[in-house]
């Protein structure tokens, strides 16, 4: 499969390539959910004193990933809804809150391969891991067909990889080495620009000697540097077994991890958009004050905080006081409260579209200037196909919507709404502006919830079958 679709939205707004370090907070709070992780079970009590690393809580459902503690201090469970909240942070030494016994039982049961595993997991890394077929968690013990690494971040504004990667690229490169001791024989493949930038050639020269290590290399179009697409790219079929993916912070976590045994709590974020004074990328902690960070950077007074890029993040909710342990990027836009004047008869020269409506489109590139506002109601559809133009997946987006908006299900599966990767594309050059992605979102949410559903009926009749079975059987031994 060639790459096919996609398309490149020029923006203003885009974080720079400094990274601030954000002053110490005196407070943090550490949002009990995340985009995939609810950290349901606590392990600590009120009141308690933790050091930085430790473990405050676990997701269950998620192999049992932590909620590491990035500072010392002290822990309140119920000051704040949803949180864990550190009070009196000192930034003391961390340490990597690893149980003795059970890496002695692992080491015996799964020798050293076992050990990192489980430091993968036990000091945050895994955290930073996906299944590239699903974009869940993967298991940690289980076997990869392939790695796949992504270097890269398209969606405007998430923190970049060469920023990520500044003055760290031997990390990087024993990151990959890390990984490659978790493997037999499956290869690595790092996702890599097409062009020949330093920072890309720099990648390249130093990973020349790793035979284990494909290069893929892909064009600077969004959304190529999606897992689920990489792995298709490269003809990877989950009915071979998992590909784990990920991107350059995770390949830098699982060497602080692997070769120094410290926790993974540092993370390099983007703050971007046009709502922003000084698009940028910040270090900061999980659980740091959103409020701090709006403070300093946002001066639109009415804005749209998203937690992630444009096109895929979720709007920040105002009861979510600090950063959560998934957080890749904070974008802004603002949201004009007041109408257009007029707005449906201006010629539109500032107003990038996809379409070449506007008068826009006799100029060169230019970045736009983007808000929330729509301009303009949502409208049916008017068949201008622009949406299958840049769909990546290969699907008719339309044709998903009209069966969804007559309620054929069936019908939508069999035009294979399973392998639309959510990237938002086609909402985004759609003139009726018909939010085709959360419509998708929700329908293979839908979906996947009524096949849930249907296995568990089946595993149900399946055992009150076994069950009438062995009760005839017994009631055939007790006649004889
Ligand atoms: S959101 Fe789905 S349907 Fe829309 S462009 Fe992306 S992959 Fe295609
Ligand atoms: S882009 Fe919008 S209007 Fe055009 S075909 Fe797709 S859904 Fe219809």
């Amino acid at each position: 499969m060639r790459f096919r679709g996609g398309h490149n939205v020029l923006l203003k707004g885009r974080p720079d390539s400094a990274i601030k370090v954000m002053p110490e907070p005196k407070v943090l709070y550490m949002p009990l959910r995340s985009e995939r992780f609810t950290f349901s079970d606590i392990l600590v009590k009120d009141g308690q004193k933790v050091s930085g690393g430790d473990i405050l809580a676990k997701d269950p459902d998620n192999y049992e990933v932590p909620l590491l503690a990035p500072r010392a201090g002290t822990v309140r469970l119920e000051a704040v809804e949803n949180h864990i909240v550190i009070e009196d942070v000192a930034q003391l030494e961390e340490r990597a809150d690893i149980a003795e016994e059970e890496m002695l039982h692992i080491e015996k049961e799964m020798g050293a391969g076992g050990i990192k595993r489980y430091k993968l997991l036990s000091l945050g890394a895994w955290q930073f891991f996906y299944d590239a077929f699903t974009g869940q968690l993967p298991d940690p013990l289980g076997t990869p067909q392939a790695i796949v690494v992504s270097t890269l971040s398209l969606e405007p504004f998430l923190a970049r990889g060469d920023v990520q990667l500044h003055r760290r690229l031997l990390n990087f490169t024993r990151g990959l080495e890390q990984l490659q001791s978790l493997l037999e024989y499956q290869p690595i493949y790092l996702g890599m620009p097409n062009i020949r930038s330093e920072f890309a050639n720099l990648i390249r020269n130093q990973i020349r000697g790793y035979a284990w290590v494909k290069m893929l290399e892909k064009p600077l179009v969004y959304p190529y540097d999606d897992f689920a697409l990489l792995a298709r790219r490269l003809e990877l079929r989950s009915s071979n077994g998992p590909v784990w993916a990920v991107r350059t912070e995770g390949v830098l976590a699982a060497d602080r991890a692997l070769t120094e045994t410290k926790p993974c709590t540092v993370r390099i974020l983007s703050i971007g958009g046009t709502g922003v004074s000084q698009p940028t990328h910040l270090k900061a902690i999980p659980g740091y004050p959103i409020r701090r960070i709006r403070d300093q950077y946002v001066f639109e007074p009415s804005a749209r905080v998203l937690n992630g890029g444009i096109f895929t993040g979720k709007i920040l909710p105002e009861e979510t006081l600090g950063i959560d342990v998934e957080c890749r990027g904070i974008t802004v836009l603002p949201e004009p409260e007041e109408r257009e004047f007029l707005g449906f008869i201006r010629p539109g020269w500032d107003r990038d579209s996809y379409s070449s409506s506007f008068l826009s489109a006799m100029r060169n590139d230019f970045r736009e200037r983007l808000t929330t506002a729509l301009r303009g109601e949502g409208r049916p559809c008017v068949a201008c196909n622009y949406c299958e133009e840049v769909c990546p997946a290969g699907i008719m987006p339309y044709l998903i919507h009209k069966y969804l908006y007559a309620n054929l299900i069936e019908e939508a599966e069999q035009a294979r709404i399973d392998l639309c990767v959510e990237c938002g594309l086609c909402s985004y050059v759609c003139p009726s502006k018909i939010d085709l992605r959360t419509q998708f979102v929700e329908a293979k949410d839908l979906i996947a919830k009524e096949k849930e559903e249907i296995r568990q009926e089946q595993l149900r009749q399946e055992e009150a079958r076994k069950r009438e079975e062995e009760a005839r059987k017994q009631a055939e031994e007790n006649v004889e």
